[in-house]
């Protein structure tokens, strides 16, 4: 659904469903892009529409100078969110990335308001090991290329980074990789912060983090994940009955 080519845009629906399920809404703050039909384009939703409230038709085709080229947007507005801008960066430094989620979710910015690096303590956090950067200074908001400079720079060759003061963000392969990330990271930050009641998180073993890594990051783990969270969206939403086949 999101290789070169392909429309990415109902991932992209489940995945702003996903994620206001998950808690990831603030206000304005957040967006979710992928990879447009051609170089330099990409997917976002117009300023100002709620993950809740994502539409296939709603998605905005954006250049690199943020201009509309297609979509119909929503509620009469057609413009991106300019903090959109810093995207751009991280796909200009790293051509394998399709797709990028940028959240403020609770628990993550609790840690990024403390200062504090996720920390892989636990088996569901073992998909972000050795994979997750931390920028610990605020840059500022993201509307100018400088700020989408540093974080692209911050992010380097890994696929997650925690933004000091800020939120999360997560570049994947695909849409699904992108949101599989975010959720777990905002899961993890919620369990590190739990875990602090009762003596704080201990890292566990590298080479069994690594393992448990290379198994859960294959595109059939993240895909079947993404695809039961999707499920559950379209059920909220009364698109889909509860069923089994
Ligand atoms: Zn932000």
């Amino acid at each position: 659904m999101t290789q070169a080519g392909a429309d990415p845009r109902p991932a992209l629906t489940r995945c702003a469903w996903i994620l206001a399920d998950e808690g990831h809404e603030s206000g304005l703050a957040g967006q979710l892009t992928a990879r447009g039909p051609e170089p330099g384009t990409f997917w976002t939703l117009p300023l100002g529409l709620a993950f809740e409230e994502a539409n296939d038709r709603a998605w905005l085709l954006i250049d690199d100078a943020l201009t509309v080229r297609d979509g119909a947007g929503a509620f009469g507005v057609r413009e991106p969110n300019p903090a959109t801008r810093f995207h751009l960066w991280v796909y200009r430094a790293r051509p394998d990335v399709r797709a990028i989620v940028h959240t403020h979710p609770a628990a993550a910015s609790a840690l990024a308001a403390a200062e504090v690096p996720l920390v892989v303590a636990h088996m569901d956090a073992t998909p972000l090991f050795d994979d997750m950067a931390f920028l610990p200074q605020w840059p500022g908001l993201p509307t100018a290329d400088r700020e989408g400079e540093i974080i692209a720079a911050g992010l380097g060759g890994k696929h997650a980074i925690l933004l000091a003061h800020h939120g999360l963000l997560t570049a994947g392969r695909s849409v699904m990789e992108a949101t599989f990330l975010a959720v777990f990271m905002e899961r993890m930050a919620r369990q590190q912060i739990d875990a602090q009641q009762v003596g704080g998180s201990k890292p566990v073993d590298p080479e069994e983090a690594r393992r448990a890594r290379d198994f859960l990051r294959t595109d059939r783990i993240m895909n079947l994940t993404f695809d039961a969270w999707a499920r559950r969206a379209e059920r909220r939403r009364g698109l889909r009955a509860l069923e089994c086949a």
